[in-house]
């Protein structure tokens, strides 16, 4: 899986890409991220990326050009024309960072994992000029409901959450499927939902669940002792306390992942 990051600071990805899973991923060609400098696809003599939107008001927008050629030079084609559309490839992915995007979440990140190549593009200052996330990108992605100066951070946060949902990435293979969003549970039993739900429903289907709480030694901190539960070594009980804690947990902190479709 290759990925290709666009952006006008390159120097940003020098210190995230060199820690923990995405370090080790790359060390073991899982992955191949490659930094692209948008200025490199500029012709003036002052490598300008941007200019003034139209319409009037405050700020800059980055130019279309630049991210055309930089996309279309990674990719070794022609991406778009008004004129003559061209299919994207499947298993490619240009993706534009921005607030106005859809929400990234893990089933997107899933999504990505099975593709060969992830072009992030970063914007910056108000923006970049509309036609790209029209014409050149495959889809436009929101990491949350807040803006930030660029999309540096965010094409991170994306690079970081599929590298770990690639076969091999994690020490332990089983570790991407137990955690928060892993996978969409039914919650069955008339107990355990009237327990834990406000919910009417005898049976609800298809949620997805955030982790269960983890503990480590000590077993007592500061007078705060770890559920015994943990400590019995019943295999079965211990996996039905942590099914009811991310349960619970769910409902605490994440209930719109509860409430009935
Ligand atoms: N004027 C824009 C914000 C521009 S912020 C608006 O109101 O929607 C500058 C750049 O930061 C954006 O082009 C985008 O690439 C990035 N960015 C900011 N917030 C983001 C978010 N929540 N998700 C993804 N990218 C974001």
């Amino acid at each position: 899986m290759r990925f290709d990051l666009i952006t006008v600071f390159p120097e940003f990805f020098t210190g995230p890409l060199e820690h923990g899973i995405v370090r080790r991923a790359r060390e073991a060609e899982l992955i191949d991220v490659h930094v692209q400098d948008l200025r490199e696809f500029t012709k003036d003599r002052h490598r300008t990326v941007d200019d003034r939107p139209f319409g009037g008001g405050e700020g800059m927008v980055l130019k279309p050009e630049p991210l055309f050629e930089a996309v279309e030079s990674l990719l070794g084609h022609r991406v778009g024309d008004a004129a003559a559309q061209t299919a994207p490839d499947p298993r490619t992915a240009i993706v534009l960072m921005s607030a106005a995007g859809k929400l990234f979440d893990q089933e997107r990140a899933q999504r990505y994992a099975h593709f060969n190549r992830v072009v992030l593009i970063c914007g910056r200052y108000e923006g970049v000029d509309e036609r790209v996330a029209e014409h050149l990108a495959t889809e436009e992605i929101s990491i949350g409901d807040f803006v930030l100066s660029g999309g540096e951070l965010p094409a991170l946060l994306v690079l970081d959450a599929v590298t770990r949902l690639i076969p091999g990435a994690l020490g332990n293979e089983a570790s991407s499927q137990n955690e928060s969003f892993g996978a969409r549970q039914d919650l069955r039993g008339k107990a355990e939902i009237e327990s834990q739900l406000a919910s009417h429903e005898s049976r609800v289907t298809g949620h997805m669940l955030l982790d269960f709480p983890h503990y480590t030694r000590p077993a007592e901190y500061r007078g705060w002792k770890v559920p015994g539960i943990l400590m019995g070594g019943n295999h079965a009980e211990v996996a039905k306390w942590r099914r009811a804690a991310a349960i619970e947990k769910t409902r605490r902190n994440r209930p719109d992942l509860l409430s009935a479709e």
